[in-house]
């Protein structure tokens, strides 16, 4: 049983002067997800919001913006779990039911999902222990963990642009890791978010609404991208050659 209580849940690393990095250093790796903030003129982004273990608007509330937008990569428990916290949500259509709440297969936390002991078919049903290696408070009941149905208030389609006043953010629809994964692709940057469809980490291509053949695509769709740096839905930022290499790797198991 867990008895390790967290001095500070959230971690913030400033990139840049709009960009920050949040973690959970306590949840376990391979459910430790980048949360990327983004302020903008007009409105501030937030890329995924982490586990839900604690409030993410409040450990961000001197860093957040009075209007802000939660967008979501993709719909699994790592990225979606403060999105209920947020009054504007915005997913691609293809996992929109899974961050409305009301469809466990995208979010991957199925009837049987067992936060003290959880595991994912894909890591061969191996028991990885809790999600957590440390409590945010003395008296946190694991077992009363949940995704929290979230209020989405726009859906997304490969091509479509979030708007934040002073930049704007494409809309790359990149299946495979997921059938609604997205990417946010900054042009005059060249800066991608680019959630689980790639980062620097063993990429998951056998969940079990993952598809090969559209990772297949989306990986020479990003191997094409001229991104100067990527940062990715977990793992260490990179840049081009690094996301080559990336590209490189993944396709060479199908030549
Ligand atoms: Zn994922
Ligand atoms: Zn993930």
């Amino acid at each position: 049983m867990l008895r390790k209580v967290a001095d500070q849940w959230y971690s913030l690393e400033k990139i840049d002067d709009a960009i920050t990095l949040i973690t959970e250093p306590h949840v376990t790796p391979w459910l430790r997800c980048n949360i990327w903030h983004i302020r903008g003129r007009d409105q501030d982004v937030v890329v995924d919001t982490g586990m839900g273990i604690c409030s993410l608007r409040e450990a961000a509330k001197n860093l957040f913006g009075q209007r802000i937008s939660a967008v979501a990569s993709h719909v699994h428990l790592d990225h979606v779990g403060c999105h209920h916290e947020f009054d504007q949500c915005l997913v691609h259509s293809a996992e929109a039911d899974g961050l409305r709440g009301s469809d466990g297969y995208f979010t991957l936390v199925e009837p049987d999902f067992d936060p003290n002991d959880f595991s994912l078919a894909t890591l061969g049903g191996e028991r990885l222990g809790p999600i957590i290696s440390a409590l945010p408070s003395p008296d946190y009941d694991l077992n009363s963990w949940k995704i929290q149905a979230a209020h989405v208030t726009r859906t997304l389609e490969e091509g479509d642009v979030v708007d934040l006043g002073n930049r704007h953010f494409e809309v790359l629809h990149l299946p495979g890791h997921s059938p609604g994964s997205i990417g946010l692709w900054e042009a005059s940057t060249q800066t991608l978010f680019s959630g689980d469809a790639i980062y620097d980490g063993e990429l998951l291509d056998n969940l079990v609404h993952s598809s090969v053949e559209d990772y297949v695509r989306t990986m020479r769709r990003l191997r094409a991208l001229p991104a100067r740096v990527v940062h990715g839905g977990h793992c260490k930022s990179f840049g081009r050659e690094r996301l080559i290499e990336l590209a490189d790797g993944y396709l060479k198991k199908f030549d």
